[in-house]
């Protein structure tokens, strides 16, 4: 066992704070990673403030996570010492389902293992990546390419590929009209990789304080969506909307935005429900559909996508002090537009 500093929570009402935790030893297949950055991902706050149910404390969260090899298992083939990599949402599955022998390990049919929170093959709770080491099985570790800055590749590993695998299955490309609701951390990923990918991407956020960004990620437009009768006047608009709003809004009135056809995909995951009338799916035959971040060769084809098109997400480093305070500024939208911790704060 390593014992290793990290940040977390006590109970689902208690700030973090500094605490340890244990990694197990490095077994054959698995790849020990010293964390050099970890990205804050708004489902850290959903989790360890237990809004998507009940979880057990201590808890260390995290799931964009960097950092370098400092050792690796006796059968360890695809990683070295010294390699830069990542580790995301998930760090195991059962390997032998119909899902995961696709390469789909995201959708496991017993339930992938999540980076946090998450009952481990070997009976233990995962840990995640606000801590100074991570033991993972080199199946879930990705390359970083070198041509990505380390700090920026850290949300590349959840808002990257959460946002990467709906536009390519969803098929984003020249002549397609994109819009991406909220733009927050997943959001602006969003914006940057449908234009790289050469959509039409228009954002539909709150107000007007994010439209001179949005314009210059690439974006050809963006609405106020608070402003009266905004959603009125892009009836019809949109062949493919991705949702990344933490929240739940009114989904009938995002519906009327798609042309007929059309898809609304949710990434977002609110606590509450989405009402949708069946009359907003009926009228045009659109689709209501959700995505879960994405498989490890779609994460590696993501990051892979980024470094050829100069992709990086945009990241305030904090230091590990900073936490709670970053998870206030989350809440409030006021992030630009991922808090990334550096872990030799901890
Ligand atoms: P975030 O940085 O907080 O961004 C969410 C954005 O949604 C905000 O910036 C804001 O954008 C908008 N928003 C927030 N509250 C709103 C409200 N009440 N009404 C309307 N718009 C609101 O969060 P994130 O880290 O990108 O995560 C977004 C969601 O995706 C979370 O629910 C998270 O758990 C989920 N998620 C899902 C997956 C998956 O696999 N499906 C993976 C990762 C995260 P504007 O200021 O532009 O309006
Ligand atoms: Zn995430």
């Amino acid at each position: 066992m390593l014992t290793v500093n990290a940040y977390g929570a006590n109970s689902a009402t208690e700030p973090l704070v500094p605490l340890t935790i244990e990694r197990r030893d490095v077994g054959p297949r698995d790849v020990l990673i010293a964390i050099r950055y970890a990205g804050i991902c708004h489902s850290d706050i959903h989790t360890i403030r237990e809004e998507w149910g009940p979880i057990a404390f201590p808890q260390v969260v995290g799931h964009e996570i960097v950092g370098e090899v400092t050792e690796v298992g006796s059968e360890v083939t695809t990683h070295a010492v010294g390699d830069r990599v990542g580790v995301g949402c998930m760090v195991n599955s059962c390997g032998e389902c119909d899902q995961c022998r696709a390469g789909e390990e995201h959708n496991c049919e017993q339930g992938n293992i999540q980076t946090y929170a998450s009952l481990d093959r070997d009976g233990t709770i995962t840990q995640g990546g606000y801590s100074t080491h991570v033991v993972v099985d080199e199946h879930f570790v990705l390359k970083v390419p070198e041509s990505l800055p380390y700090e920026a590749a850290a949300p590349l590993l959840c808002a990257g590929i959460t946002t990467y695998s709906p536009l390519a299955r969803w098929g984003a490309g020249p002549g397609m009209k994109v819009a991406v609701v909220g733009m927050g951390g997943l959001g602006h990923m969003a914006v940057k990789i449908a234009v790289a990918m050469g959509a039409d991407v228009t954002v539909l956020s709150r107000s007007t304080s994010k439209k001179d960004d949005a314009l210059a990620f690439g974006a050809a437009r963006h609405v106020a969506t608070g402003d009266e009768g905004a959603l009125e006047t892009l009836q019809g608009s949109f062949d493919l909307i991705i949702n990344t709003v933490s929240a739940s809004l009114d989904m009938d009135a995002y519906l009327a935005t798609l042309r007929p056809h059309g898809s609304l995909v949710n990434v977002g995951a609110p606590p509450q429900p989405l009402p949708v009338s069946v009359f907003s799916l009926i009228v045009g035959g659109k689709s209501f559909a959700g995505s879960n971040i994405g498989s490890i060769a779609e994460t590696q084809e993501m990051l892979d996508f980024c470094a050829e098109h100069g992709i990086s997400p945009e990241t305030e480093l904090i230091d590990a002090s900073q936490i709670n305070e970053a998870y206030d500024r989350v809440l409030a939208s006021d992030v630009r537009y991922r808090f990334v911790i550096d872990t030799a704060t901890l």
